[in-house]
């Protein structure tokens, strides 16, 4: 079982999709359009994204290209066109896998699962180490301590929390309400929450928000830890 975002804008295929793979115990969230899209897979942080390319708002692959951006979230493309040229664009944009339209419900169930088993298998010893490394970060999460390069960094709980898991997901954008929800555990408080404890880890790392190094803030999207500051 996985949530699935399915980003269609036939609703006739869109109903069949939702009715599939609700036979196949997932949950599905369908949106017809490319910025919804992006927006569900920051904040709603789906299992899988099924995604089809021709969309009325933003081209799929335009769509897909900004998904790899903020996510790693596996995304299968459905295609109209099978040719080689297609399929390869397609890989090599950041797809997981491909269908080619018209597929069949069984194929789709069978594709999503196959690509959850790999996601699964790819992220299950990251999520089990305790000591992350970025660049000049190093921060041991089971002593929970932090280390700009080598020195010590002197954190409150929320501001280490939230450095551990930019550090976890860096490169990544994050947005704030997921922030709130996974690091803070409490999806309704204000996002401005954040930024109060974003600007004080700033200047314990030696940035600012106008020069930042580690510490990106992404206009209206959310916030990022890069690796390469
Ligand atoms: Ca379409």
């Amino acid at each position: 079982m996985a949530s699935v975002l399915v980003v269609e804008d036939d609703p006739v295929i869109r109903t069949a999709l939702i009715e599939a793979l609700g036979a196949h115990g997932h949950t599905v969230r369908t949106t017809a359009y490319g910025f919804e899209a992006l927006r569900e897979i920051t904040e709603g942080a789906p299992d899988v994204v099924v995604l089809d390319l021709g969309l009325p708002d933003l081209g799929g692959l335009d769509v897909l290209r900004m998904a790899r951006g903020v996510s790693r979230v596996p995304i299968l493309v459905a295609t109209a066109r099978d040719d080689d040229a297609e399929i390869i664009r397609l890989l090599n944009s950041g797809a997981d896998d491909y269908l080619v339209k018209p597929y069949s419900a069984g194929q789709l169930a069978a594709r999503i699962a196959a690509v959850l088993r790999r996601s699964q298998a790819a992220s299950g010893p990251v999520a089990r180490r305790d000591v992350l490394r970025v660049a000049d970060l190093t921060i041991d999460r089971t002593a929970r301590t932090a280390h700009l390069a080598g020195a010590e960094l002197v954190l409150t709980r929320r501001e280490f929390d939230l450095l551990a898991y930019l550090a976890e997901h860096a490169d990544q954008v994050l947005s704030r309400k997921r922030i709130l929800t996974e690091v803070w555990r409490q999806p309704y408080l204000e996002e401005p929450t954040i930024d109060v404890h974003l600007s004080a880890l700033r200047r314990k790392l030696g940035e600012r928000a106008a020069r930042p190094r580690y510490l990106h803030t992404v206009r209206g999207i959310g916030i990022k830890l890069v690796s390469t500051p």
